[in-house]
Formats: C-alpha cells, sequence, structure tokens
C-alpha cells in the first residue's frame, strides 16, 4: 500500500525500512533534511512537507516525540490535516497521553481523517528486528485498514479498544517496564556494594521468579555499562509523567509508580536525560554514595 512515514529517529527510521522491505511504496518527510537520506537511499520518496506526503497516500504514520509534534505534524500549519484529503487513515505511532490522543482523533475526523493511537513496545531492537508489539485504539475498520502497514513492523498487533485505548495500553506497559527497569538497577547496585559480583547475581536470577526480559537485556547492558541509547531517560520522564497525569485525573493511587517517576525527574535533572533509560543505575550507584 502506499504510506507515508514521519519522525525518521532511533524508532522511526527502521520502522520504515521495515516498510519498505515489506513491499510498501513508502513517502517520508522529516524536519530534518539529513534524517530522511538513509531512507532515499533505500528507495523511499522524499516530501516537502507532512501536508504534501498526505497528498499521495491511503496511509500516514507518525513516529515523533510527545503530543505537541502528533499535533504539529497532524494539525499544524502545512500539517497532515491541512492537505484535505478526506478518507485518509492516519496513524501515531508514538507514546503521548491518552486524552491527547482522543483530542486529535476528534479534530481529525472533523476533516474526514480515521485517526489510530498505536504505540508500540519492543525497543530499537524490535523497531530493527520487524517484532514490535503495536496496542492500537480507533475504529475496527481503520484498523483493518492499517494491518497491513502494521504485519510489516510488529509481531503482536492488538486491537484494544476505542480511541485513546492504545496509549492506555502503553502507559500501562511503561508502568511495568519503567518500575522493571529501576528494580533491575536497584538489585545489581545492591549485588554490587554488597561485594558480590553483580554478573554472577544475575545469572542466577534469570533462572528463577526473577526472570524478565528486562533483567536479560537492560540488565546485561547495565553490566556492559552501555548507556547509549536506546530509550532515552527524558522519553521515559515523558512517559512516567503520562502515567502520573491519567492518575491525577482518575484519583488513582500509584505508589510505585509516583517513586519511579521521582527517579526519572532526578535523571533528567542531573545531566542523565539524553543517555539511555538504564542510566539509572548510574543515579542509584550516586545516591549510595558512589563517587562518579
Ligand atoms: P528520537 O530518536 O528522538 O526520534 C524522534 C523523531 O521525531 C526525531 O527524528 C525528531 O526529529 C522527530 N520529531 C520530534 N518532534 C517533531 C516535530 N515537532 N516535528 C517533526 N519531527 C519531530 O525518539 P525515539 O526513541 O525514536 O522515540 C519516538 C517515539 O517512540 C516517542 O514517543 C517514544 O516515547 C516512543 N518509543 C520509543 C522507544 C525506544 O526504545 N526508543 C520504544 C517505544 C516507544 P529530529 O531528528 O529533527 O529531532
Amino acid at each position: 500500500m502506499k504510506i507515508g512515514f514521519i519522525g525518521l529517529g532511533i524508532m522511526g527510521r527502521p520502522m520504515a525500512l521495515n516498510l519498505l522491505n515489506g513491499g510498501h511504496q513508502l513517502a517520508v518527510w522529516a524536519r530534518r533534511a539529513e534524517s530522511m537520506q538513509p531512507l532515499l537511499d533505500a528507495g523511499a520518496r522524499g516530501a516537502a512537507s507532512p501536508a504534501a506526503l498526505a497528498g499521495g497516500v491511503d496511509l500516514v504514520i507518525s513516529m515523533v516525540a510527545d503530543a505537541p509534534d502528533v499535533e504539529q505534524v497532524m494539525l499544524g500549519e502545512r500539517g497532515v490535516a491541512s492537505a484535505g484529503k478526506a478518507g485518509l487513515v492516519a496513524v501515531d505511532m508514538s507514546t503521548i497521553r491518552p486524552a491527547a490522543a482522543r483530542s486529535i482523533a476528534a479534530r481529525l475526523l472533523e476533516q474526514g481523517i480515521d485517526f489510530l493511537d498505536a504505540p508500540v513496545s519492543g525497543g530499537e531492537v524490535g523497531a530493527v528486528a520487524g517484532t514490535l508489539s503495536i496496542m492500537v485504539g480507533g475504529s475496527a475498520a481503520a484498523f483493518e485498514r492499517a494491518r497491513p502497514a502494521f504485519a510489516s513492523i510488529g509481531r503482536n498487533i492488538v486491537h484494544v479498544g476505542e480511541s485513546g485505548a492504545g496509549q492506555v495500553a502503553k502507559a500501562a506497559n511503561q508502568i511495568v517496564t519503567g518500575v522493571g527497569v529501576l528494580t533491575v538497577a536497584e538489585a545489581l547496585n545492591f549485588a554490587a556494594r554488597s561485594g558480590v559480583d553483580p554478573a554472577r547475581v544475575r545469572e542466577a536470577l534469570l533462572g528463577g521468579f526473577a526472570y524478565s526480559r528486562i533483567l536479560e537485556n537492560h540488565g546485561q547492558r547495565m553490566l556492559d555499562r552501555d548507556f547509549r541509547p536506546g530509550f532515552k531517560s527524558w522519553m521515559h520522564q515523558k512517559d512516567m509523567n503520562i502515567v502520573m497525569q491519567s492518575a491525577h485525573e482518575l484519583g488513582l493511587c500509584l505508589p510505585v509508580s509516583a517513586a519511579t517517576a521521582q527517579m526519572y525527574n532526578a535523571m533528567v535533572g542531573s545531566g542523565l536525560g539524553e543517555e539511555d533509560s538504564i542510566a539509572v543505575l548510574k543515579l542509584l550507584e550516586r545516591l549510595s554514595g558512589a563517587a562518579s
């Protein structure tokens, strides 16, 4: 199918490449021209703006940062909606607030554009491998139209419910992964400060109930002290803020998420925002008196 892709960062670039490899006709737009080059080299067509992109395709996908960015590329000046292409399906795969996704969906529908919120889990590794978990909110008809695109970039593709439901699932995902990364960092720091090899501790834990993909993948990267992003800490702060804002709106008690959100606030305040979220280990080390 003819697909337009907006936002070619850590996640967007490999996702767009997998759409090309899946046999789709791909047009791309990125605000920095150099971000487009790898896709143009691989056979995609470049567009001058989101509106120009939308004019020639059946489906537009955005993978940007936060809600204001999605609003800008979908509804802003020279945004997708300004192409005036009723019948288009627009899919946002960034992680944003559920309420913002519902609001964008309503405003696009006024222009005859169906909107799906379809955030992902699986990280850069999953984006490269085309094995992302995709959680989708919106109408069943739009979901069916977008399914061939989802099939090229993901493996576990779930239509969760109406508009915003995909982002609710993603916020729930970030509760589990945000808390998970922090607990793995705590466990490895605990082992090291107790004078025991954290690598051997991780190895022992992998065989029991403490096993998790996070202990396996993120735990190994913590041991390697490989803090290159991956998933930037400021993005994880954004996601924990989404969780806490939703909890505030609903009057919910989320004590473990609240503590985790504070740690990601401190990551950004400590100048670790551009490092991978596993750098929360460094923060714990500093708080535990290690010199670094
Ligand atoms: P990233 O590497 O920073 O890429 C974001 C891209 O969006 C950048 O290329 C950026 O363009 C573009 N962008 C941001 N705001 C824009 C705007 N207003 N207009 C046009 N382009 C804009 O981030 P990422 O890691 O790919 O994450 C993208 C989204 O996926 C985020 O919502 C994140 O929470 C989510 N996510 C990330 C992961 C992960 O492991 N990385 C996993 C699951 C979900 P520039 O290059 O010009 O800055």
